[in-house]
């Protein structure tokens, strides 16, 4: 079996392990609230912060105020009329004519609720991720990271599962303004499907997605979904089932990533780190702790390619908050003490008050025989691939007109959702309201002024049909 340990690239960097990173951060992310009883809470991202400024992580990154995306930022990926409603909609107007009849259309409303400051929400979210982009663009940082990042699940018109503005895809079109190839590696609970749709006929773009499938938000990653045209065989779906632990997580993970890596060669990379695919997550079902989860990160980083580290899922708002300081630990190669130091969110770490999660004893459902089963079956899928792709720069990506799904059948059938709506209460305990106290150093404000203006030349919901110039 695959034993981890580091990765056989070229290493550039004559510190092998030492990498400068840069760190986003909004602090007024946390006062953003989905609604009573919604399980997705921005301020585990303030309690994550707070975990990482009290570990004194803050001193070894360069951190960064993230400059909102504006609304031409993301049409570039997101279509006009709905970038025009998450920007004029609010609770208050939410029932006027005008926007009452595009709730529906744009799947908000039970999942994806209209809150107070959304736009703004959006804004600082996507403004994270594309600001990571230039950092690593510019060659300024080899880590970024955007907790308040990671919203997969969004769509080019339309919310899903929590997500609005698909910060992922709008940060990866501008790493492909420098970057040939960029890979998106996805280890939430969920399948990555907003950013995989947005790629899936282009080879410039390869995505990775592990997650729980059958029975399961959102439906779609199957083993056998490719991609097409020119994007077949650049998706990479790794269906798992309940209760997957570390040892059975991994032995797909390096293998598959350690495949990727050496034949899809990029030159850049993404990694979302949804925290819902911990073990005691409120919505996930899976078994991985958090030094298993942070392992994936520790092996990409190895690589030594530039590196995106985004955020995601996570329901369990506490081990959330452990995890994201945990893994800004790895990035800036740092082992903490698994004491936690005094905070103020204290409260919410007891009775342990430890830094790392044990996994729980449910029930693990996935045989040695799937997992083999789907390890070869994806090694075998990466050996048809040639290797390293080579883009003719500077050229227009391929527009391949691939059949439309049925607009007229998906408007009937009901929205899949991420969560049945019922209430926990233990987990509302979370939603005491804190002091917002973020204790950080000064923050710089990003400059984006060399972003490019793109343009859509057609109305499929694929990102590559955007010309690069
Ligand atoms: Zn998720």
């Amino acid at each position: 079996m695959d034993s981890g340990g580091g990765a056989s690239l070229p290493s550039t960097c004559p510190y092998a392990r030492k990498r400068r990173v840069s760190y986003f951060y909004q602090p007024t992310i946390g006062d953003y609230y989905y609604g009573q009883g919604h399980p997705m809470k921005p301020h585990r991202i303030r309690m994550a912060h707070n975990l990482i400024v009290h570990y004194s992580l803050h001193r070894r990154m360069e951190i960064s105020l993230p400059f909102p995306a504006a609304s031409l930022d993301i049409l570039r990926f997101h279509s006009p009329d709905y970038v025009d409603f998450l920007s004029s909609v609010s609770p208050q107007t939410l029932l006027d004519h005008t926007h009452s009849r595009h709730l529906k259309r744009f799947n908000v409303g039970e999942d994806c609720p209209v809150f107070d400051g959304l736009f703004s929400f959006c804004q600082a979210s996507a403004g994270g991720s594309i600001g990571a982009a230039v950092k690593l663009n510019r060659k300024d940082a080899d880590i970024a990271i955007n907790w308040a990042g990671g919203l997969h699940h969004a769509k080019k018109s339309e919310a899903s599962g929590f997500c609005y503005v698909n910060d992922i895809v709008l940060g990866i079109l501008e790493l492909l303004k420098v970057h040939r190839r960029v890979l998106y590696v996805d280890i939430d609970i969920h399948h990555g499907d907003g950013v995989e749709e947005a790629f899936y006929v282009t080879d410039r773009v390869m995505t990775v997605s592990f997650h729980k499938f059958g029975d399961f938000f959102p439906g779609t990653g199957h083993i056998k979904d490719v991609g097409v045209a020119s994007g077949k065989y650049y998706a990479i779906n790794v269906p798992l089932n309940d209760g997957i632990n570390d040892d059975n997580f991994l032995s797909l993970f390096r293998p598959i990533m350690r495949k990727v890596m050496e034949v899809y060669q990029p030159d850049a990379v993404v990694l979302q780190c949804g925290a819902d695919s911990l073990s005691g997550d409120r919505l996930g079902c899976f078994n991985l702790s958090v030094k298993g989860h942070a392992d994936c990160l520790r092996f990409l980083r190895s690589f030594n390619v530039p590196l995106m580290v985004l955020g995601g899922g996570g329901y369990t708002i506490r081990n959330v908050a452990r995890c994201w300081c945990y893994e800004t630990a790895v990035a800036v190669d740092v082992e903490p003490d698994n004491k936690l130091p005094y905070n103020e969110y204290y409260e919410y770490f007891g009775a342990d008050y430890t830094l790392h999660v044990e996994p729980s004893n449910m029930d693990n459902l996935n045989t040695e025989r799937d997992l083999e089963k789907i390890r070869n079956m994806l090694l075998d899928q990466l050996s048809k691939l040639q290797h390293a792709p080579s883009t003719q720069f500077q050229t227009m990506p391929p527009t391949t007109e691939v059949p439309e799904e049925r607009e007229e059948d998906m408007e009937v059938r009901p929205k899949p959702r991420i969560w049945n709506g019922e209430q926990d209460y233990e987990s509302d305990e979370d939603e005491i309201d804190k002091p917002a106290t973020d204790g950080s150093d000064t923050f710089k404000t990003e400059d984006t002024s060399d972003r490019q203006r793109c343009v859509f030349s057609s109305g499929m919901d694929r990102a590559m049909d955007i010309c690069f110039r």
